[in-house]
């Protein structure tokens, strides 16, 4: 892998092309999305998909919470004007439960018709100045999973270091081409947006190891021999503030490992760490029982039977992927779908999204993720 700037050469013609040419695709496709999302909603298709599915269980999962959307782009963070307009609408067509008293119902089969559970990962400081007051307004309860790890510190995630060093380079391309990534054009917002969601998906498929040594070699091509820089949007909470979190309004904290690797592709002592140390953190500085887990990503390749295996051994009753899908008692309670929110949709696909009515196709993929991870047909 080797680096490069626009002072030692630009990158080739094809590539800027190739890149351009993704980029507006990206913006007519979704463009088109909204345009039908818009013309589903004026149908109908969210009060009868609600209707069919009101006896499922809507879990919801934002990340952090910031006044202005991220430039470049950053599909887990919320502006705080679409959060708020976002939960006024689940607040009049939900009911909107706690997550544990919601869980404890569904399996028991006293859940109240169109339920709904919010939830935040990963437990940046914004949720305590941008989520927390919109929460406390409409009288919302919600779950905050944290990353135990850099609380209290200005270290950030992992997924957030990458984040911030494509945001904050003066280079305007890498070169990857010898990870198989290629020649990353970094000359505007789109284009380091664009190379950021490239390169950390790109991560969460490697082997743990694999995955540390790269991102210490992006961070370095981004930003050679920088310090620690300020963490911006990603600053997390430190206990202090989390326990104001929970004193002044109806959020519930939860485990949601230490330094939130991949877990499927961490090996096994690293597996029980990781779950062991952040429930035993939430338990000593909380001094709270743990019952709930959120995985790291969360899709079904992230985790599998032997995190399971701890979380069981640790007394853990349940635990929520992002795998997208509406929740029922028949779902593995260690594989508990959600519906992921992230700031590139629009209001319209939000409401489609949370009525259940998305694509059945990914919806019978869920099912069948279901069951092969044992769990029986909805
Ligand atoms: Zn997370």
């Amino acid at each position: 892998m080797s680096t490069g700037s626009a002072h030692q050469h630009g990158p080739a013609a094809g590539q800027v092309d190739r890149q351009a040419w993704g980029s507006a695709r990206r913006d007519v496709r979704a463009q088109t999305k909204n345009a039908a999302a818009r013309i589903l909603c004026a149908a109908g298709l969210p009060v009868l998909s609600r209707r069919l599915r009101r006896r499922r269980l809507t879990i919801l999962m934002y990340h952090g919470v910031e006044t202005e959307p991220l430039a470049p782009g950053c599909w887990h963070v919320l502006d705080v004007g679409a959060l708020r307009r976002q939960l006024e609408y689940v607040r009049r067509r939900f009911t909107v439960l706690p997550l544990e008293e919601a869980l404890e119902r569904m399996y028991v089969g006293t859940l109240p018709g169109n339920a709904a559970a919010l939830t935040f990962d990963d437990g940046t400081r914004n949720l305590l100045t941008h989520a927390a007051p919109v929460l406390r307004e409409l009288g919302l309860p919600a779950a905050v999973f944290l990353a135990t790890g850099p609380m209290g510190t200005d270290e950030t995630l992992w997924p957030d270091q990458l984040w911030l060093a494509f945001a904050r380079t003066d280079r305007n391309e890498i070169d990857c081409g010898s990870e198989g990534i290629g020649v990353l054009s970094l000359r505007n917002d789109g284009e380091r947006a664009a190379a950021y969601a490239t390169t950390v998906e790109h991560l969460k498929d490697l082997p743990d190891d694999e995955r540390l040594s790269l991102l210490r070699c992006l961070l370095a091509m981004l930003a050679p021999g920088a310090e620690a820089t300020d963490p911006g949007p990603f600053q997390m909470l430190s206990w202090d503030e989390a326990r104001v979190l929970t004193g002044n309004s109806r959020v519930s904290l939860h485990p949601h490992t230490v330094t939130h690797p991949i877990l499927s592709r961490c090996p096994d002592d690293k597996v029980d760490d990781e779950i062991s140390e952040s429930c035993a953190a939430l338990e000593r500085e909380l001094s709270c029982g743990v019952n709930v887990f959120a995985y790291p990503n969360g899709r079904a390749q992230d985790f599998d039977e032997r995190a399971k295996a701890v979380l069981r051994r640790r007394g853990i009753r349940w635990a929520l992927a992002t795998t997208r899908g509406l929740a029922h008692a028949k779902s593995d309670p260690l594989a508990l779908p959600r519906i992921p929110i992230g700031g590139d949709l629009s209001f319209a696909g939000f409401r489609l999204l949370v009525s259940g009515a998305f694509p059945a196709t990914r919806e019978r993929a869920d099912r069948k993720l279901d069951s092969a991870a044992g769990a029986g047909r909805p």
